[in-house]
C-alpha cells in the first residue's frame, strides 16, 4: 500500500513540474509576429494550424494567439468553414 502511495506522489510531482514549466514558457501570438493584420481565410494551411484533427478552433490559452488575432481567426476559420475550405467537424 505505501509503495503504490509513493508512486501517485511522484505522479503528482512530475504533473507540477509540467505545470510549472508551462507556466514559464512564454508563447507569442503567430500573427503579431508575421504582423498579419487581417487573417484570410482563403488561406487554409495557415488556418489548419489553429483547429484540431476534429475540426475545433484551438483556445488561446494554447496556441498563444492574442486576443486580438483570435477574433480575427475564429471568423476566418468559420468562413473558411461556410465556404468548404475547413470541416465543420471531422469523423
Ligand atoms: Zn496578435
Amino acid at each position: 500500500m505505501t509503495a503504490s502511495k509513493k508512486s501517485a506522489d511522484s505522479s503528482k510531482d512530475k504533473q507540477a513540474a509540467a505545470k510549472y514549466y508551462r507556466r514559464v514558457r512564454r508563447k507569442v501570438c503567430a500573427f503579431c509576429v508575421e504582423k498579419i493584420e487581417y487573417i484570410d481565410y482563403k488561406n487554409v494551411s495557415r488556418l489548419r494550424r489553429f483547429i484540431t484533427d476534429r475540426g475545433k478552433i484551438i483556445p488561446r490559452r494554447q496556441t498563444g494567439t492574442c486576443a486580438l488575432h483570435q477574433r480575427a481567426l475564429a471568423r476566418a476559420i468559420k468562413r473558411a468553414r461556410e465556404m468548404a475550405l475547413l470541416p465543420f467537424v471531422a469523423e
